[in-house]
């Protein structure tokens, strides 16, 4: 076949996928009456996506925080190929596998070391559920049966399922959709503070009033540590996460970090807790723990949460996923992990985070540019105005880049291997993007 002919038929073949695409398949929070344009990606490598049509995108969203090791890694490959001989899968109920014990032994020496339970799950929200369910049975178990709501900050972000909803910001997770039928939980405006600023004791004042005069029905308190991703992007004050965490402790409501965004290096630690240097009663770490290759999750609590649950009227946990522990995903966890331990990644995400500020500062000049903030491997753009999807997607095109940004907030947290070279195309077309807007 010359080479016109395989063209014309690349192009029948995108425009079929396309099509079909459009008619049945239905995308992250769009709609089906008018579909939002969408590339077709046919490989990636390293930190590049690459389309059916040979264009190249470097990537600055790690596939939603994910992929830190970039595409198709040679030793994540190897882990998932060689584990797929052993087996794909096997029920976790009654039975138990290597890669399940070898990644738990992995994640018990990087987490807070009061945790010693791991419950896997196969998705971040599921893994939210997981530890609601767990900080609710934990007091029922000590029988305080009316410590059964939760409270959280204002702009933050735990996942799409029903309980993991009922503690995302109202607004942004539009709660009057389901309001009469969704739980309704505590909430306190969102920390001013940001990291970096000198604290004050004030920012704190709303979260400590509401758990001196609710302790008694709180379950537990949920917050994304140090970065409130998907709600805002924002980043607040270390002091904040260990004021909660004391006033906690003194009035016995639970503490679920919810690392999911956080966890596996992004903010140059290995969790965003150790910022503050705390821990939780209950954590939740998904996102980046397979490296981007499948969904994966877990809820780890500590040996206090577990015996109390195990030893309350339910004699055990009241949960238990069909994919749990997933020996493929198990196995890619601990490649992804050992690449960690094999690089100095926290020096990486260092020179990442001096780079962004360094490119991406100049911004605050523009007009449309209302803040510009960098922490670890991520960097924000908030606009005054909201950005309008169809033209970002066109000129991520013109600009050989893939970001996408939602409401106000342009950002990207690229792979962590991704070379000064590919960071500065990656940051130059964002600031051409943001010129054209
Ligand atoms: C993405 C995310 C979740 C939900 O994870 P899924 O795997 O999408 O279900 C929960 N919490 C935080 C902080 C997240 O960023």
């Amino acid at each position: 076949m010359n080479a016109e002919l395989l063209t014309a038929d690349r192009h029948t073949e995108t425009a079929q996928i396309l099509d079909f695409d459009r008619s049945h398949l239905w995308h992250p929070y769009t709609s089906a009456s008018h579909p939002a344009p969408v590339l077709p990606v046919s490989r990636a490598q390293g930190v590049w996506l690459e389309l059916q049509d040979g264009t190249r995108l470097i990537d600055g969203m790690s596939s939603w925080w994910a992929c830190i090791h970039g595409y198709n890694h040679p030793a994540i490959n190897r882990a998932i190929e060689e584990q797929l001989h052993q087996m794909a899968h096997v029920m976790f109920g009654g039975l138990t596998h290597t890669p399940a014990v070898e990644l738990g032994k992995r994640l018990l020496r990087i987490v807070p070391q009061e945790l010693k339970r791991i419950f896997y799950c196969d998705s971040g929200s599921v893994a939210v559920e997981v530890a609601l369910k767990m900080a609710l049975q934990y007091q029922q178990a000590l029988g305080a049966r009316e410590k059964k709501h939760f409270a959280t900050i204002r702009g933050g972000y735990h996942g799409d399922t029903w309980h993991a909803m009922s503690v995302c910001d109202p607004i942004t997770g539009m709660h009057n959709l389901y309001s009469g039928v969704l739980p309704e939980q505590f909430f306190v405006p969102a920390p001013r503070i940001r990291f970096g600023q000198e604290w004050d004791p004030e920012d704190f004042r709303p979260m400590a009033r509401l758990l001196e005069e609710h302790h008694h029905e709180l379950a537990a308190v949920i917050v994304e540590p140090i970065v409130q991703g998907a709600g805002g992007m924002r980043f607040y004050h270390p002091q904040y996460l260990a004021a909660l965490a004391d006033r906690c402790r003194s009035t016995g409501v639970l503490l679920i970090l919810d690392e999911i965004a956080t966890g596996f290096g992004r903010t140059g630690e290995w969790f965003a807790c150790r910022h503050a240097g705390v821990g939780a009663d209950i954590m939740c770490i998904g996102k980046a723990i397979t490296g981007g290759y499948l969904s994966f999750a877990a809820t780890l609590c500590t040996d206090s949460v577990a015996k109390t649950i195990s030893d309350g009227p339910a004699g055990c946990f009241m949960h238990g996923p069909t994919f749990m522990a997933n020996p493929l995903a198990c196995a890619a966890a601990c490649a992804s992990i050992d690449l960690l331990h094999e690089q100095p990644w926290q020096q990486r995400i260092r020179s990442m985070e001096q780079q962004m500020k360094l490119e991406l500062n100049p911004a605050t000049a523009l007009p449309h540019v209302a803040d510009v903030r960098i922490l670890g491997a991520i960097g924000v753009v908030e606009l005054h105005h909201p950005v309008d999807m169809g033209a970002i997607q066109y000129l991520c095109l013109s600009q050989g880049i893939w970001i996408r940004p939602f409401g106000k907030l342009v950002y990207i947290m690229p792979p962590y291997i991704i070379t000064p070279d590919e960071l500065s195309r990656l940051t130059t077309g964002l600031r051409n993007i943001l010129s054209c807007l």
